[in-house]
């Protein structure tokens, strides 16, 4: 269904673009009635307008100069108003679609065409007005130029219209042909002057006593709003309109099934669309005023990151617009805990007898929409609006290809669909690793060991457990996920081992629902099971991989898994699926830490042997290697200056030898600026020394036995 309030069948107005009203403000008043005779700018208007006319370069004007006369008149209409009092005695003859004002001011006007768009006979005693662009199809009139030789032959007057130059490209406006009889033009459309209007007649009028000539020869003129037209031609040109709205008006038209026009405010529908017959006018044109949806602020957001991602251009590009807030849901069920994105903070409680819809309603949820469409950063998105400050890409990348999905956003709704498409869905945290940067409620072994050692984590954290045995989970009692989804994201804890994401498998493909869904998993390896079955029905299927490296680094960090059996697990994974990759992908994350750091040199090379080679026919993109961010004391900001050397060193080293391998080289290239970039604090580097301390008392592990400069740090005192 086309939104009436965006695509209109009643009204073709034109835009109107608020830099017209800014720059009529800045109208130079006192300086214009300081002078004797203001206003009197007759003759400076109409050579103004008539070269304003000539400039064009989206069209062609040709033939002007065949008229002797050129006069200031207002707006279109006055020519049209003298040319009904000229020509009473005559038939009125207009093209079904022409501008309405004719038929209600001339109620006996007749059709030049039937309803099928054929000509009908034009006798003697006819005149025709005919607009040019044609305000039917926005396109010059299929029969313009028979009208022209009949015109000719029975020299019947005719009033070519260009009310609407200044909205259009590619016009021929040739008007060298003797039928015509006058000309007119308007700056009311072009240039955003329906209130103060004026325009230029072109004509072979004598001065007969009608009122136009009359008029101009008396300077009884509308001389102000020449005044006014004169600074706006002067700041605005006839083709500002179409330069300015021309790929948001392809991005609507697009989207929706509209026909562009030679005209930037109306669009056509074509006979199959299913809105065909509520826009018809005179039954012959299916027109769409198309105005206030190529203002509105939405359609200007999806409309530009589009646009931007066609361009191959960055997320730095687009204006400060996410999508998430319009199309995605997080959710963590054990907490009953929603956002638009894992990384979103402000997170909001769903209380007890509350939905997910009316979250997605909720004031919270409208705010931060409202927020993005007046291209601001909310609040709750700080961490994404940090990290694009400091030059990196951020989270809202990732939402960026839900730009197509959707044909509007809204404030109130989020989309058309009024729900979300993409639902990121955290179960609980069940698991079966205790990583060394995990939190307690990714992990209820890590949950277990924070409550041996509460100070390791903040406060905030809940006791994730109890809440495990949460009833029934939300994205299926509200139908969050429905026959609209169109990815679902999984994360745990460890999903293959959770029954309850077992559970929303299961309902996705008994609802039919798995057919339509792009399905994201995130696990670590550790067991390929019966999920893998499960699965099998989506869409597509993309698993990534939890890997902080290889070898013992691995087996420390992700305790207890096994690296070699992991390694088993991913090699079979890709021998099952990889002559498959149109359906399944696999790509990897690694989480750049304290931990990992001072021996790249041993697990580098496997991984990326493992990944870009063993895998190149699976995997999709590079190796993420994320920054560590949390929890306190694992980052590299624990590391003293000095000690980063030997780092650096690794990473040169590495650099070197998978020289001409460009994707492992991006990857170590990135490696080596959060090394450069980390910024050591004591803070950090205190909590690294009790943190690790106390992990590996619980965890039975040794982290200096890793490498000796594990030890040193354990030791080291700021001075
Ligand atoms: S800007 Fe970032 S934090 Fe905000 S909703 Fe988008 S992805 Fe989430």
């Amino acid at each position: 269904m086309l939104d009436k309030k965006l695509f209109s069948n009643t009204s073709h107005a034109s835009v109107y673009d608020y830099e017209f009203q800014k720059h009529l403000k800045s109208a130079p008043w006192q300086e214009w009635l300081g002078k004797s005779g203001y206003f009197e700018v007759k003759e400076e208007y109409l050579t103004k307008i008539h070269n304003w006319i000539l400039s064009t370069k989206r069209n062609t004007v040709k033939g002007l100069e065949r008229f002797k006369h050129r006069d200031l008149i207002h707006g279109t209409t006055q020519s049209f108003d003298e040319a009904y009092f000229r020509y009473k005695d005559r038939q009125l003859r207009i093209f079904r679609g022409e501008y309405a004002y004719h038929k209600r001011v001339n109620k006996n006007f007749k059709w030049l065409d039937d309803e099928n768009g054929n000509l009908l006979e034009i006798n003697d005693n006819d005149w025709i007005i005919l607009s040019l662009p044609f305000c039917g199809n926005g396109d010059v009139h299929k029969h313009m130029g028979d009208i022209f030789e009949v015109c000719q032959q029975k020299n019947i007057p005719l009033l070519l219209d260009c009310a609407w130059f200044g909205t259009c490209e590619n016009i021929p406006i040739d008007v060298y042909h003797p039928a015509i009889t006058e000309v007119s033009f308007s700056l009311s459309k072009g240039i955003g002057l329906g209130n103060v209007r004026s325009g230029i007649r072109y004509s072979n009028y004598d001065d007969d006593g009608s009122p136009i000539r009359q008029q101009n020869n008396y300077n009884h003129l509308p001389l102000a709003s020449a005044q006014i037209g004169i600074w706006q031609m002067e700041k605005f040109g006839p083709d500002y309109l179409f330069d300015k709205y021309e790929n948001i008006r392809d991005y609507v038209c697009h989207i929706n099934g509209i026909h562009t026009t030679n005209c930037i405010h109306i669009g056509l529908l074509p006979k199959h669309h299913a809105e065909y017959e509520s826009y018809l006018v005179n039954n012959l044109y299916s027109k769409v005023g198309i105005r206030q949806a190529l203002k509105d602020k939405g359609s200007r957001m999806l409309s530009s990151v589009t646009n931007n991602i066609k361009q191959g251009k960055t997320v730095a590009d687009d204006p400060i617009f996410c999508l998430a807030p319009f199309t995605s849901v997080y959710y963590k069920a054990s907490q009953k805990i929603a956002s638009f994105c894992c990384v979103q903070e402000e997170r909001q409680k769903i209380q007890t007898g509350e939905t997910l819809s009316d979250w997605w309603v909720s004031d919270h949820s409208k705010n931060m929409r409202k927020d993005f469409l007046n291209g601001k950063w909310p609040s709750a998105c700080s961490y994404c609006e940090n990290k694009e400050s400091a030059g990196h890409r951020s989270d809202r990348y990732d939402f960026r290809k839900f730009s197509k999905a959707i044909k509007s956003v809204s404030i109130d709704k989020g989309n058309e669909i009024e729900k979300p498409l993409y639902v990121d869905y955290r179960p609980d945290n069940l698991c079966n690793l205790m990583c060394t940067m995990c939190s307690p409620s990714n992990s209820n072994l890590v949950e277990k060991l924070w409550k041996q050692f509460p100070d390791l984590f903040p406060k905030k954290e809940e006791t994730i457990s109890e809440t495990r045995n949460v009833e029934h989970d939300l994205i299926m009692d509200n139908a969050v996920i429905n026959k609209n989804t169109i990815q679902l994201k999984v994360l745990g804890g460890e999903p293959t081992i959770n029954s309850r994401v077992h559970d929303v498998f299961r309902y996705c493909i008994e609802n039919g629902y798995d057919k339509n869904i792009d399905l994201k998993m995130t696990t670590n390896f550790t067991n390929i099971n019966s999920t893998y079955e499960l699965i099998d029905s989506f869409k597509s299927i993309k698993v990534n991989a939890s890997l902080d490296g290889t070898g013992p680094t691995y087996e420390y960090i992700r305790r207890p898994a096994h690296w070699y059996k992991v390694k088993e697990n991913i090699i079979d994974y890709f021998k099952r699926y990889e002559n498959k990759k149109e359906k399944y992908g696999f790509s990897t994350n690694v989480v750049f830490q304290l931990a990992n750091a001072f021996t790249m040199k041993d697990w580098i090379p496997e991984l990326f042997e493992l990944y870009y080679e063993t895998g190149k026919n699976i995997i999709s993109g590079k190796i993420n290697f994320l920054n560590c961010t949390f929890p306190i004391g694992t980052q590299l900001s624990a590391l003293p200056d000095k000690m980063k050397d030997p780092i650096v060193k690794d990473i040169e080293f590495l650099l070197e030898q998978f020289k001409g391998k460009d994707d492992q080289t991006h990857n170590l290239k990135q490696l080596l600026s959060y090394v450069q970039n980390s910024q050591f604090t004591e803070r950090d580097l205190v909590a690294y020394q009790k943190r690790f301390k106390a992990m590996d008392q619980y965890k039975k592990t040794d982290i200096t036995s890793l490498h000796p400069a594990f030890e040193e740090l354990m030791n080291y005192e700021v001075k």
